[in-house]
């Protein structure tokens, strides 16, 4: 039986989507920095400024992008940056602070690892003086947060769920229900659960897709609905790989059919389609199932142009850089930054202010126009 062979073959697993093969590509590429508030105006404490830059991992290259943009950017305006990635290892994150702390930093930008794990060393950056700014991912029950930069991270979950369903047929390509009736089959992930982000996309996505399952359209064959159950801490892809090697052993043996997969990140997708690779998936006579994604890594991307995975959602990293920088130079020249929501993001202890931006659903059929188009990646990047 295929199914036996899963683990040997998965490991063989190479299809397009090497994580390794990735250049960086434009996702690296540093968007002009804002110059809202000339240099000249600075107060002294601003000139110059030490600034902590605290980055989760390496391992997934839109972190990379992100910290090599909000360097680059803070540099142009004058600061001097303190970037750090942490491996996803929340010990070093939290000693990385402190050092950025006792370094004299004047402001921390820090995308967490934990968004629980750092209140005794926000308490110690406000008794210093230092502002936090928590960077794509919210860091909870700390009053000492000062603002948030993101995406509209339920949006993010709703335009995953919605690309689930139009490459399922449900929805037509102008968002409509097509009628189908079913049932499909339908398997959930989410993301880390110390990463707030990750219950937004979750509940973002299942505000779509649970009327769907409702009405039988959509069958979790698994039975796996729970956010805690289909959690994937630290969105690690092998932790994906193996539930989605254990899901296709215990419930599809049978020979039912995977039809679609709600995977909330592109690395996870990756490991998600090794593992139904596995068991024989991407045939002419077993197609892949639809399987959504996150970020828009280039490795992702070739594979949407391969035809495996479906969708991403792209987040434009440069923008998310630009718009943190303008609140560094903001708040540490004495201003108050630019917000756009300051009711969505409670993290506990106090509703953050926040600065959302937008996402796009990407499929095979606009990546040129949006990614390549838009100077993310180049062709190059993609082949
Ligand atoms: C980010 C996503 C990313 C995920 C895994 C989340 O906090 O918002 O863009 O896919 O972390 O790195």
């Amino acid at each position: 039986m295929r199914i036996k062979h899963v683990a040997a073959i998965a490991a063989a697993f190479t299809l397009t989507l090497g994580l390794a093969a990735c250049s960086g590509g434009g996702a690296g590429t540093t968007a002009e920095p804002s110059t809202s508030g000339s240099a000249a105006a600075a107060a002294p404490a601003a000139e110059g400024a030490l600034v902590g830059v605290a980055m989760p991992t390496k391992s997934s290259e839109r972190w990379i992008a992100d910290g090599n943009n909000v360097k680059t950017q803070l540099e142009a305006l004058g600061y001097k940056v303190d970037l750090q990635y942490a491996e996803d290892d929340i010990p070093t994150q939290v000693n990385q602070i402190d050092t950025m702390i006792t370094k004299g930093a004047k402001l921390l930008i820090i995308a967490s690892i934990d968004g629980t794990a750092l209140t005794s060393q926000l308490e110690q950056a406000h008794a210093n003086g230092i502002q936090v700014i928590a960077y794509d991912r919210l860091i909870r029950n700390s009053a000492n947060v000062d603002y948030y930069s993101t995406f509209d991270n339920f949006k993010v979950g709703v335009q995953q769920a919605t690309s689930l369903l139009t490459g399922l047929g449900v929805l037509d390509a102008s968002g409509k229900d097509a009628g189908k009736t079913g049932p499909l089959n339908v398997e959930l992930f989410a993301g880390s659960p110390d990463d707030n982000n990750a219950t937004f996309f979750f509940n973002g996505a299942m505000s779509i897709l649970q009327p769907y399952i409702d009405s039988k359209v959509l069958v979790v064959k698994s039975g796996q609905t729970d956010f805690k159950t289909v959690a994937t801490l630290r969105w690690d892809p092998a932790t994906a790989q193996s539930r989605m090697e254990n899901l296709l052993t215990s419930t599809y043996s049978d020979g039912s059919l995977v039809s679609g997969v709600l995977s909330p990140y592109d690395g996870l997708s990756i490991g998600i389609l090794g593992a139904l690779k596995g068991v024989g998936y991407g045939t002419a006579s077993q197609p892949w199932p639809i399987v959504t994604g996150q970020d828009a890594e280039a490795a992702s991307v070739k594979s949407i142009i391969a035809g495996e995975q479906y969708s991403t959602i792209y987040k434009d990293t440069r923008e998310l850089a630009k718009v943190t920088v303008a609140m560094t130079d903001a708040i540490l020249k004495g201003n108050t930054p630019e917000v756009t929501d300051t009711k969505t993001y409670d993290n506990g202890v106090k509703v953050v202010p926040s600065y959302l931006l937008d996402s796009q659903i990407i499929v095979k059929d606009n990546y040129k126009k949006v990614l390549v188009d838009g100077g993310y990646y180049t062709e190059a990047d993609l082949s």
